[in-house]
């Protein structure tokens, strides 16, 4: 029989070695316990993709998988999208997003769980859908997490879970803020979210302070001219040469009158016009994605698009009625800036849980994501999103030997490494959210 003292001791001993477990061999034997179920929801998740604003069953199962961890759970948010809530004391509020869309791809991955789903389209045409973005590896984190967090037992606070719809169509986010995300749900301090990445070694880490991601604006340009017999080009205003001089006159902005440091993209991504050999058509029809970083530069760029094709008309003689019209279409997607303070603090957490050689500075990229809109309330809500490498680390080499790239994300080859890509999504992102916590 122990005496009191010995057993004082045992206890003393017991909370020191418990102190002394690292975190990370803590959420590792967490992880060992749940990882069946963690991989056997990926790949039912990546078999069955659904397009943006289609992800009824994505959300019914996020729900699910949310109900069964006692999580409070509200369903169609803002669309498809589902949010969880989990109490536990008083202390500060961390929500982690998941973004639960696929895209219209064909998957030639030839994995034995490859997407063989088609649908049709908003169009009427028959597509095929592949979670070629990866946002199946960001939905079965959050359920893990989620899992994760119900079981460890060193946190204080509430924790929100966001499977959110429609990122790709940059809209999932705006209408989850519409519906009352930051009203009907407790408010967080901070906000929190990885993303695949397509071009990192598994078992890193990327991140990025500041900018990370750009604004994205789409633009239809009507280029509008007077049609006629081809034969008979000076009885007509040919918007096709027309168009032509405008694409050109387009590629100006950033080469010419943008600060070169600065960046900024104009890409005319389609042109239609005209149906036959011998006609001058009425008009031409351009489709444009236009990239930035600050709100200024956004506005200096969309207004410089209007000067230079309306210029443009004008020298070509374009009747004051036919001047073609710019329309910046509704679905823009706001830049991601990541608050530095936040991204320093987590680098930290993950340079101490994985090795100081693993977390890796990533540059911003004129890609869009909508994550960047919760951090854009105006009480700026600090936000981080932070990639995580998915590629196998022997591919990586031999693509940086021979420069041979690797397939991108929205490829219909993207595959990435799910085990262990899997096992560091979740380590990464319950360290993360317990360091808020803590
Ligand atoms: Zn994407
Ligand atoms: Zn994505």
């Amino acid at each position: 029989m122990r005496t009191p003292v010995a057993a004082l001791l045992l206890l003393a001993l017991a909370a020191i070695s418990n102190a002394a477990v690292p975190q990370r061999a803590l959420i590792e034997a967490e992880i060992e316990r749940l990882y069946p179920h963690v991989e056997g929801l990926y790949r039912h998740f990546h078999s069955n993709p659904e397009l943006s604003q289609r992800e009824e069953k994505t959300g019914k199962r996020m729900a699910e998988e949310l109900r069964k961890l006692n999580i409070q759970v509200t369903e169609r948010v803002g669309g498809h999208g589902v949010v969880g809530v989990l109490h536990r004391g008083t202390g500060p509020t961390v929500l982690v997003r998941g973004d639960m869309d696929a895209l219209p791809v064909k998957e030639q991955t030839g994995l034995p769980y490859a997407s063989t789903v088609r649908t049709t389209n908003d169009q009427g045409v028959e597509v095929s859908v592949m979670h070629a973005c990866g946002h199946d590896v960001h939905i079965t984190c959050l359920v893990g997490v989620a899992n994760l967090l119900t079981r460890l037992t060193n946190w204080n606070g509430t924790v929100v879970f966001l499977a959110q719809p429609a990122e790709e169509f940059g809209l999932g986010a705006q209408a989850m803020l519409k519906d009352g995300l930051f009203t009907k749900f407790p408010k967080p301090n901070y906000c929190v979210a990885l993303h695949v990445n397509a071009e990192l070694p598994v078992g890193r880490i990327g991140v990025t302070e500041g900018y990370s991601a750009a604004n994205v604006d789409s633009v239809d340009i009507t280029i509008r001219g007077v049609g006629g017999h081809g034969a008979y080009p000076h009885k007509t205003k040919d918007p096709i040469v027309l168009a032509a001089q405008s694409i050109l006159a387009l590629q100006t902005i950033v080469s010419r009158e943008r600060d070169p440091l600065d960046p900024a993209v104009v890409t005319v991504g389609s042109i239609h016009g005209g149906t036959k050999h011998n006609i001058v058509p009425d008009e031409v029809q351009l489709q444009l994605t236009v990239r930035t970083f600050t709100d200024e530069m956004r506005q200096q760029v969309l207004d410089t698009i209007k000067r230079i094709v309306a210029g443009q008309a004008v020298a070509a003689g374009i009747p004051e009625d036919r001047m073609p019209t710019v329309k910046v279409r509704d679905d823009f997607t706001p830049v991601v800036y990541n608050t530095p303070d936040l991204v320093q603090r987590l680098a930290g957490v993950f340079r101490k849980l994985i090795g100081e050689e693993k977390v890796v500075k990533r540059e911003p990229t004129m890609g869009g994501e909508d994550f960047g809109l919760l951090g854009r309330t105006p009480d700026k809500i600090p936000i981080c999103m932070f990639s995580l490498g998915s590629i196998d680390p022997a591919r990586f080499e031999e693509s940086q030997r021979t420069g041979k790239g690797l397939p991108s994300l929205h490829s219909s080859l993207y595959a990435p490494v799910v085990e262990p890509t899997l096992r560091m999504g979740l380590l990464t992102m319950t360290a993360a959210v317990l360091d808020l916590l803590k």
